[in-house]
């Protein structure tokens, strides 16, 4: 049996031991693109892939199924070197512990997603990265593009154009990279990793 058909099937759900981890050459391939209509395959992997970032964002479920939390995932870190991604960016509660009034400041699974332009301005995350294929920490600077417009199709085949700036910026762009064999230490200054280059916007 494929690992796509053993990921979809009706009673399993994703946990860290489907997740491959770098060393994995699959992490290093470039992935191919999904062809429209989607197969049923498809679609089920990223509503899949979805329910995961869910389960790894609520505490009850991430205890039982020991999960580490995440905001995105990519096909290719289940071992499937398709162009797949899911996104989960949740908002945060108000100073009050009150939950946002929208859940979720992105929610998407795109299938080929694709950076058509970018900003020449770039931006990393203060804290650096973090990846669920990564079981260590890698600090410094991951420099991204600060802004980005991303084409991508649906799981009906219809296309969208988004942009994007910001923490959801620098997600897409993670997991995106993910399609094309890019490991976010990939991007960190190796002599300096928190070398800022000039203009450089330092997301908090
Ligand atoms: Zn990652």
């Amino acid at each position: 049996m494929s690992v796509q058909s053993k990921l979809i099937k009706a009673g399993h759900l994703i946990d860290m031991d489907d997740i491959i981890r770098e060393g994995n050459p699959t992490l290093r391939a470039v992935a191919a693109d999904v062809s429209f209509p989607l197969s049923d395959e498809d679609i089920l992997l990223g509503e899949k892939m979805m329910q995961f970032l869910k389960h790894s964002q609520d505490p009850v479920m991430a205890e039982k199924l020991g999960l580490r939390g995440g905001v995105g995932l990519a096909a290719p870190q289940l071992d499937i070197s398709k162009r797949i991604i899911a996104v989960l960016v949740p908002n945060p509660e108000d100073e009050e512990g009150n939950p946002p009034k929208e859940a979720y400041s992105l929610q998407e699974v795109m299938y080929n997603p694709k950076i058509v332009s970018h900003s020449v301005q770039d931006a990393a995350l203060a804290d650096g990265e973090g990846c669920l294929s990564v079981d260590r920490l890698v600090e410094g600077y991951v420099v991204r593009h600060s802004r980005v417009t991303v084409e991508y199709f649906d799981k009906n085949g219809e296309k969208h154009k988004i942009k994007l700036k910001g923490y959801n910026s620098i997600v897409v762009q993670h997991e995106i990279d993910h399609t094309n064999g890019v490991m976010f230490y990939d991007r960190i200054n190796e002599k300096n990793p928190f070398a800022i280059k000039e203009g450089m916007l330092i997301i908090e």
